[in-house]
Formats: structure tokens, sequence, C-alpha cells
């Protein structure tokens, strides 16, 4: 075993990197890698064009025993590794260093889907499966793996286990890490562990999965899961409704789950000024409601029977939230168009605030009981800071966990409301921790919250995970430098 590279120094790596990177080449075969600087280009930069990186090397194995040839490799000459799925990271994850001698490990080759057992109601992937490849593979055996994010038709498997990402839901059927039952992992000096499993109930020890599950690629390579697929629904509700105020949300929230027997599946808030960013910029986003209301909600019922249960249900629900003064206008998506529609608008939101210019963005969680208070006092706080800002909260609500993003006041100019970035985000931060919520609800540390990290979690916390990294990966050559600064 090999000390880490001194990456940092002139001339660095050496002789010792060039013999790996060509044993490297040599395991993986013609189509198992790359240096063309055109291929590697769109890999070495994150999603918002924060995070620029370089790499030695992109290695692309496809199978299992390769991605453990390459780490053995890496290992004895202490190259670091960033694995990289989608590169949909919103948080620089997936981005190696600037050193240029990191390895980049890319699964996407390793993208077949094993077998789907209906009995037992799991699929066994590799994790360079799209999320979306996944969802539709299951709904063909008349399953449904539930995980649906922005990015589903990028992202991939392994990305989102790595991520434990969350999506729109969750409120149902949980997080990424509420989904898989097993894993098969190469560690970190190349050996593969089989914890394949496809058992509800393994009470062995620590559940050592949990470990890689939200990582960031920090712990080892995942190369294979067994995921939970749930009955596919046959029937879906949806609607888009105004509501009366803010705390009409959690009243709204609490009706909804009773009135669909707990079939709610998205519960999304959507400050109205969200809205209308996409209505401004998206040619194709469609008006839902007559008029502009401050506070809307799109929820979702998901029922497993085929006819118009839900239907009844979400009208039921939203006459007598009528009657109650609750909501103050509402709209059922009458078809799969109107129902894709409605959606679309909730999508848009990503692609119409970049059109609008700036913004500075939180992803946040508290619990549910306290979403409006968390976005009255962050409205509050900012609003005294930076007369005329615009904040636009939206989200998974019914999680708890809100996209708080803002935008500069009308007529402001982008750089100079970016120079605030740092106080805005203490100040959201701070006040979510106050109010005992997390800064990171489903994207992750990455590079872009690891700093931040010590201020929200205890001494202890930080320590315990140290020890985790340093057990896992002794010589830190996995992702480093994401979710921990010193690991
Ligand atoms: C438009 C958009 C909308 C989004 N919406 C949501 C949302 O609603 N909810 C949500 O939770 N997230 C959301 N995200 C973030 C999303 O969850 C993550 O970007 C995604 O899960 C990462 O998957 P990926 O394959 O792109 O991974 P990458 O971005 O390639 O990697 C992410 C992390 O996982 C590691 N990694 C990747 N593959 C492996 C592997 N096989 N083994 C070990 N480590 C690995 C990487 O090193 C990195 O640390 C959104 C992203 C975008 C761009």
């Amino acid at each position: 075993m090999a000390d880490p590279l001194p990456l940092n120094t002139p001339g660095a790596p050496g002789p010792r990197h060039r013999d790996a990177i060509e044993q490297i080449k040599q395991a993986l075969g013609d189509k198992g890698w790359s240096q063309d600087p055109s291929v590697l280009a769109p890999l070495l930069v994150d999603t918002r064009d924060y995070y620029h990186g370089k790499a030695a090397i992109l290695a692309r194995p496809e199978t299992t025993e390769q991605v453990a040839e390459v780490l053995k490799i890496c290992h004895e000459a202490g190259i670091p590794v960033t694995p990289q799925g989608g590169n949909t990271s919103r948080v620089g994850s997936a981005t190696p260093d600037e050193s240029g001698a990191q390895v980049l490990l890319s699964l996407a080759r390793m993208n077949r889907v094993l077998e789907i057992d209906p009995v037992d109601y799991t699929m066994t992937v590799e994790a360079g499966c799209v999320l979306q490849d996944v969802q539709n593979k299951a709904a063909a055996a008349d399953r449904l793996f539930p995980l649906s994010l922005g990015a589903e038709g990028s992202c991939m498997i392994g990305g989102n286990i790595a991520s434990n990402a969350g999506g729109i839901n969750v409120l149902r059927y949980g997080n990424t890490r509420d989904l898989v039952l097993g894993l098969e992992v190469v560690t970190a000096d190349g050996q593969i562990w089989n914890g394949l499993r496809r058992l509800r109930k393994d009470n062995t020890g620590y559940d050592l999965k949990h470990l890689f599950i939200g990582s960031e690629g920090t712990l080892g390579v995942i190369t294979k899961a067994v995921l939970k697929l749930f009955p596919l629904p046959k029937e879906k509700a949806t609607a888009l409704c105004a509501l009366r105020d803010l705390d009409a949300c959690l009243e709204l929230l609490t009706r909804a789950r009773a009135a669909s027997g707990d079939a709610l599946s998205s519960f999304e808030l959507l400050a109205g000024i969200t809205l209308n960013f996409a209505y401004r910029h998206i040619d194709t986003a469609k008006r839902a409601l007559g008029e502009e209301y401050d506070w809307q909600v799109l929820l979702e019922f998901s029922g497993l029977e085929a006819g118009d249960m839900m239907n009844q249900a979400m009208e039921t629900l939203l006459e007598q939230a009528f009657e109650d003064g609750l909501v103050i206008d509402a709209v059922i998506a009458q078809s799969e168009q109107q129902r894709a529609d409605i959606w679309f608008l909730r999508e848009a939101i990503v692609e119409a605030q970049l059109k609008e210019g700036a913004s500075i963005k939180h992803d946040v969680s508290v619990p549910v009981s306290r979403v409006p208070e968390f976005i009255r006092r962050s409205n509050a706080a900012l609003e005294e800071m930076i007369e005329g800002v615009r904040p636009y909260p939206f989200g998974h609500v019914g999680d708890g966990n809100i996209h708080y993003n803002v935008s500069p006041p009308v007529g402001a100019s982008d750089a100079e409301f970016v120079a605030w970035k740092e106080r805005i985000n203490e100040t959201v931060h701070r006040i979510t921790a106050d109010l005992e919520g997390s800064i990171s609800a489903e994207h992750g540390v990455g590079q872009l919250k690891r700093d931040e990290l010590p201020l929200y979690k205890s001494a202890l916390e930080l320590e315990m995970m140290r020890k985790v990294k340093q057990a896992l990966d002794p010589i830190g050559l996995m992702n480093p430098g994401k979710v921990l600064k010193d690991g």
C-alpha cells in the first residue's frame, strides 16, 4: 500500500502515476478509457458551472471486476478516484479536483437491469442504469420504482444511491435510502463486497449498506443494487390549488393525507413568484389557474385501483377546503395531458429561474410543522438585509424540504446581488438550524456545503464520520475533499 501522491507538488504526478495509468488502460481495454479532452470536458464541470476539475484519465469499466481492478491499481499507486454517474450533482460532488492526477471513474457502461422479481418486489440493477430506464423497466413489469426527480433522464442509480436522492415521491415512499435492500460495493482497496441481499428483514449487526448510501463516493464504489419495488398505481389524481395563505398548506397537507387514505404521493408548495417566472420565461408553460396567487400547492394522490376513487377523494377534499376558506381556487387535471401540463409547471421552475437571472439557492429541511415559520422568518431577515429582495421558496413541503431560492430586487445588478451570497446563506442556514432543520435536505454536501458542515454538526458527530472514513478508506483516495474537508 502506497502513500498518496503529493498531488499539489509541482512535477507530480511522477513515473509511478504514469505506470498506474498505463495499467488501468490495459485492465480496461480500448473501450474502457479515454484521455480525449473533448470526451472528458463535459464530465469535468458540474451542472451549475461552479466547479471545474481535471483528470488523468476517464476510466469506463464494464464489470464489477474491472472496477475492482482500477481501484486496486489506484490504491497501490496512491491515486485518488472520483466516481461519477450522470454528473447531475447540485453540490459539486462528482467533479474531480484541479490537480489533474485523479482517475475519473464513470459507471455509465454498467447499465444493465439484471433481474426483476415480481414476487419479491425487487429489481437488481447495475449502478450505471439511468433512473428513467429503471422506472420504465419496473413499469413494464407492472411495478413502481418510485424515485423521481428533475434529472431522471440522465442521473444514474449509483449516483442516486450515493447521494441518497429524494425527489417528488418521498412523502409516500421515502428517500433512496428507503428504497435500497442490498448493495454490491468495491472498497477503496479494490475488494468486492457482495451485499446484494433482497431481504426485508436482516438483523445481523451493523447495516453496512447505509454507510455507502449518501456517502457521495467517499467510501467506496457502488456497482450493483437491489431496489425495492411497489405496486404500480393505476389511478392518479393531480391538482393545483391556490391557498388562503402560507399556513393553509399545513392544514391542507393533513387533510390530504387523511382524505386519500395516505395515498398522497406529492405535495409541492409553489410560491406564486416561481410560477410567474415559469409563465414569463418558458413558452410551453401553460397558466393553470386564472389569476396570480401568492401560494399554490401541487398535490397528487396515487391509487392502486383503476377507476376514479382518487379523483373523487380529491374533489371532496378540495370542495371542503374551499368551503372552509383554506383553498381559494383549484384545478383538478381531467386528462393525462392536463396532468403533464401541471407537472411541467413544477419542472419548468429550474430553467425559468436561470432565465430570470442570478439566484442564490438553498436546499434545506425543517420539521414539516415549521415550514411556514421558516419561510416567514427567512423572508423577513432577507428583506431587512436587502430591500425588495425576492425569495421564491418552492419544493417538497410534504417532507419539510424547501428549495429556498432568492432573486435580486427588480432592476438590481446580478453581480452586486451575488456578492451577498455568503451573508444570505448564513442567514438562511442559521434560521434552518434554529428550527432544528438541515442545511442539506436532499442534494448532499459535496464541495458546496463541506466547509459549513462543522457549523451545524457537533464535534462528536464529525469525529464519528471521520472514523468511518478512516476505517473504510484509510489513505483517503475515495473522492477526497467531498463531504469532509480533511477526508
Ligand atoms: C434538474 C435537477 C433536478 C434535481 N432534483 C432533485 C430532487 O428533486 N431531489 C433530489 O434529491 N435531488 C435532485 N437533484 C439532484 C440529484 O439527486 C442528483 O444530482 C443525482 O441523484 C445524482 O446522480 P448522478 O448519477 O448524476 O450522480 P453524479 O452527479 O455523477 O454523482 C453524485 C455523487 O455520487 C457519487 N457517485 C456517483 N456514482 C457512484 C457510484 N456508483 N458509487 C459511489 N459513488 C458514486 C459521485 O462521486 C458524487 O459524489 C436534481 C438535480 C438536477 C440536475
